[in-house]
C-alpha cells in the first residue's frame, strides 16, 4: 500500500502533457505514460495510471467508430442501392465487356469522389472563410493551390492507371459476380480488415518517410509544402509516395480478403472523402483535427484513426479539439 505523500509525489507527476493538459509523447503511449491527473479528492484512479483510459478513443474508439460507420454505409448500398443499380450495370457490361465497364464505372467512382467532393470541401477556403478553421490565422494561398494543381492532376491519373489493373489482377473472378452481393458478417470481417491494414501500412510508411533524412527531403516534403492544407491537396505528393503511401496500403486490405468490388468501391469513394476532409483544414474533419495538425507540426499523427500513434505516443490533438473530460 502507498503512502498518501508518495501517491501524490507520484500522481504529479506531468513530464508528458500539454498546454491542455493532454499527454502526447509518452514513450509507451496508451500503456505506460506517467501523466496522471490527481482526482479531486486526491484519490488515485487506477485505470488512468495504468491504461491511459483518456487514450481510449484513439487506441481503440476510433477505430469502432470507423468500423461501425463504414459496415453501416456498405450495408445500405448492398441492400438499397445495388439493388437498383445491377440491372443497368449488367446491360452496361454485356455492351461493352466486363473489363471496360468495370474500369468506366471506377473512374467514374474516383472522379466524383475525389474532384466534386473534394471542390465542395475547398469552397470555405477558397471563400476564405475563418469560421470553424482549424489554423484560424492562415488563409489559402490560391496561386500556390493553382501551381500545384498538375501534381495533383498527375497523381490522380496514375491512381487510375495503377488502381485499376489492381483490381482487376489482384481480386479473384467472383468478386465481379452481382448476384452474390457479400453477407453482412464478410462485409464485417472486411472491413475490419481494410481499416486495420491501411491504418497499420499508412502508418509505418508515412513514420519511414519522415524518419529517414534523404526520403524526407526528396519525396515526403512535398506534400508538407502545406502546412496548412486544403482538401484537394491531400494527393499534392511525390508519386513515389503516392503509390506506396496513398494507393498501396488502400488496396492491400481488399486483396488479401478477396472482397466484392461493389464493397471495394463504396470503401474506395468513403476513404477518398475521409481523405479530403481531414485535409480540409476545418472542423467539419472526422478526425478530429488529428491530420492537420501532422501539417502544422510535422513530427506527431503519422496514422489515420489514432491508434498505432496511441502505441507510439505520437498522438496529438490540435487546440480547440473536442476531448472526453
Ligand atoms: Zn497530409
Ligand atoms: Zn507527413
Amino acid at each position: 500500500m502507498f503512502d498518501l505523500d508518495m501517491r501524490k509525489t507520484f500522481l504529479t507527476k506531468r513530464t508528458h502533457e500539454n498546454t491542455d493538459g493532454r499527454c502526447f509523447s509518452a514513450p509507451l503511449g496508451a500503456f505506460g505514460c506517467p501523466c496522471v491527473r490527481l482526482h479531486p479528492l486526491g484519490a488515485m484512479r487506477v485505470a488512468d495510471a495504468l491504461f491511459r483510459r483518456d487514450m481510449l478513443g484513439p487506441s481503440f474508439l476510433n477505430l469502432m467508430t470507423s468500423w461501425t460507420g463504414l459496415l453501416l454505409i456498405e450495408k445500405v448500398v448492398m441492400e438499397f442501392l445495388m439493388p437498383l443499380m445491377i440491372p443497368s450495370i449488367e446491360a452496361f457490361e454485356s455492351f461493352m465487356g466486363r473489363r471496360l465497364a468495370v474500369a468506366i464505372l471506377a473512374t467514374m467512382n474516383s472522379t466524383v469522389s475525389f474532384w466534386g467532393f473534394g471542390l465542395l470541401f475547398a469552397l470555405p477556403a477558397l471563400f476564405k472563410v475563418r469560421r470553424w478553421k482549424i489554423q484560424a490565422n492562415k488563409d489559402l494561398d490560391t496561386n500556390m493551390l493553382f501551381e500545384s494543381l498538375p501534381l495533383i492532376a498527375c497523381n490522380f491519373t496514375m491512381q487510375v492507371f495503377v488502381g485499376l489493373p489492381a483490381m482487376w489482377f489482384g481480386l479473384p473472378q467472383s468478386s465481379y459476380d452481382w448476384h452474390r452481393l457479400p453477407t453482412t458478417d464478410i462485409l464485417a470481417r472486411d472491413v475490419f480488415v481494410w481499416l486495420l491494414v491501411e491504418e497499420v501500412c499508412f502508418f509505418y510508411v508515412h513514420k519511414w518517410l519522415h524518419e529517414n533524412k534523404e526520403m524526407y527531403a526528396a519525396v515526403h516534403k512535398i506534400h508538407h509544402t502545406w502546412t496548412a492544407p486544403i482538401s484537394l491537396v491531400a494527393i499534392y505528393c511525390h508519386p513515389f509516395e503516392h503509390l506506396v503511401s496513398n494507393i498501396l496500403p488502400v488496396m492491400l486490405g481488399p486483396m488479401i480478403c478477396g472482397s466484392h468490388v461493389a464493397a471495394v468501391g463504396v470503401f474506395l469513394f468513403v476513404g477518398t472523402i475521409h481523405t479530403l476532409i481531414v485535409h480540409s483544414g476545418y472542423w467539419f474533419c472526422d478526425d478530429n483535427g488529428m491530420h492537420d495538425e501532422h501539417h502544422a507540426k510535422f513530427n506527431v499523427n503519422f496514422g489515420v484513426m489514432g491508434l498505432m500513434d496511441s502505441i507510439y505516443g505520437t498522438y496529438r490533438l490540435p487546440p480547440g479539439a473536442r476531448v472526453s473530460k
